[in-house]
């Protein structure tokens, strides 16, 4: 009988149901992970008890009511939260989306039968050992391929979100598509767009962060997803994909590197009006919009111009977003262009390591001292950027004497 090493406190919970005399098991991703030989990110329990029943075993105390309507509670174990969900049957999806209402039932076998994939289909309990129906062991570990549970064209029509779910899976276990899966997912993939903007961003920065997504992110789907991306030709699609392989498994930077086909050094409006739709917080479009911009620029100065450069984009934007740019640079351009900008990132890097002023917060003087020289107004701006621009092209040095010195020459003229 397969044994599964449950986490302690998911084991407790288990134990404790089936001693009151339900049924419950630990289900669906822990399970795949448990069987994969990796970490579980959560376990997930799934039982015959109602939540009524499920909250009075453990004591309110314990519980966190967390969707009564889908029959989810949080329970609190060991330090410990696990979520226990009453075996449910979802009705129909009118919004190809959601389960117009769910129907508790009494048979974990129901419950398998609602999920996705065959993968994500299995449950665990030490009586039982796996409870695995529609083979997803076989297809995990032997076929190694993600295929629906039943008709895919039936599974998808409910809940397009799968489409970008099967993608995902596969690519962060390195696993095949199902023939008849992906046909389906391929004829279903416009249903997408009834996805919200930050589903669809979930899944896709997930596929996107897995070792090389290259090989899950068909034209069909992301043309459906990004429709400003129907203008990049197959040929260059293809190329962009070898560099979004290329890029270090971040989703955040492949996305960047997937939407710079979109882009110019001196626009980047496409990339950022795809960012908005799919919701992106201001500081990953930010991320994303700069990486961009500072990976398809050029970096033609000489050696002295180019550490001005670096230590202002050091002092504005940080050493992360420089990071941002090599790294997506590296991937992007031409070896002789990547090779310019490697050197831009040097500078800061050694600016950074020199702790060499790069912005007016590490100016050795503040706005109060400039504003006691030049009296208030404008003007103290203008002269602090000043002196930071004197700083940075070394012709003056961040010395509180010699600034002071300088604000009060630039006050008078
Ligand atoms: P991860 O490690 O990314 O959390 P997971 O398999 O746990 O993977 P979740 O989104 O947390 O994925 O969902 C938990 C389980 O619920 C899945 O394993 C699957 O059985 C089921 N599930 C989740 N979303 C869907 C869906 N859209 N359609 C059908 N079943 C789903
Ligand atoms: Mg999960």
């Amino acid at each position: 009988m397969t044994r599964i090493q449950m986490e302690n406190g998911a084991a407790k919970v288990v134990e404790r149901l089936l001693c009151a005399g339900h049924d419950a098991y630990v289900v669906g991703g822990c399970v795949r992970d448990a069987l994969l030989g990796k970490a579980p990110n959560d376990w997930d329990i799934c039982a015959s008890a109602l939540p009524e029943e499920t909250m009075a075993l453990f004591g309110e105390e314990n519980c966190i009511p967390t969707g009564l309507k889908h029959g989810t509670v949080t329970v609190k174990m060991d330090g410990g939260f696990y979520e226990v969900t009453t075996f449910r049957m979802d009705g129909d999806y009118s919004d190809g989306r959601h389960p117009d209402r769910v129907d508790f039932v009494k048979n974990v076998c129901a419950d398998l039968a609602r999920r996705d994939f065959t993968i994500n289909a299995m449950a665990y309990n030490d009586r039982d050992g796996l409870v695995d129906p529609f083979g997803g062991a076989e297809d995990l570990l032997v076929r190694r391929v993600v295929r629906a549970v039943g008709d895919p064209m039936a599974r998808f029509s409910e809940d397009a979100l799968r489409v970008m779910r099967l993608f995902r899976f596969a690519a962060r276990y390195g696993l095949e598509i199902d023939a008849e899966t992906k046909a389906g997912a391929i004829a279903l993939r416009r249903n997408l767009r009834c996805v919200s903007g930050e589903r669809t961003r979930e899944e896709l920065l997930k596929l996107l962060a897995a070792a090389k997504p290259s090989a899950y992110l068909p034209k069909e789907i992301i043309d459906v997803i990004v429709p400003e991306m129907e203008t990049v030709g197959g040929a260059a699609y293809e190329q962009l994909l070898c560099a979004v392989d290329a890029v270090p498994a971040d989703g955040e930077l492949r996305l960047a590197a997937l939407l710079s086909a979109l882009c110019t050094a001196s626009s980047q409006t496409p990339a950022e009006r795809v960012i908005k739709r799919l919701h992106c917080s201001n500081k990953t479009m930010n991320r994303i919009l700069l990486a961009v911009k500072g990976a398809l620029d050029d970096y033609q100065e000489e050696d002295g111009a180019l550490h001005v450069r670096a230590r202002y984009a050091l002092g504005r934007h940080g050493m992360e977003a420089v990071e941002d740019m090599l790294a997506l640079g590296s991937a992007l351009r031409s070896p002789e262009a990547a090779g310019r900008l490697e050197r831009f990132a040097a500078h800061a890097r050694m600016a950074k390591a020199q702790r060499l002023c790069c912005s007016l917060k590490e100016l050795a003087v503040t706005g109060q001292d400039v504003m006691q020289l030049s009296g208030p107004g404008p003007q103290t701006g203008v002269v602090l950027s000043a002196l930071l621009d004197a700083v940075i092209r070394g012709t003056l040095q961040n010395e509180r004497g010699a600034l002071l010195e300088a604000a009060a020459q630039m006050a008078k003229e």
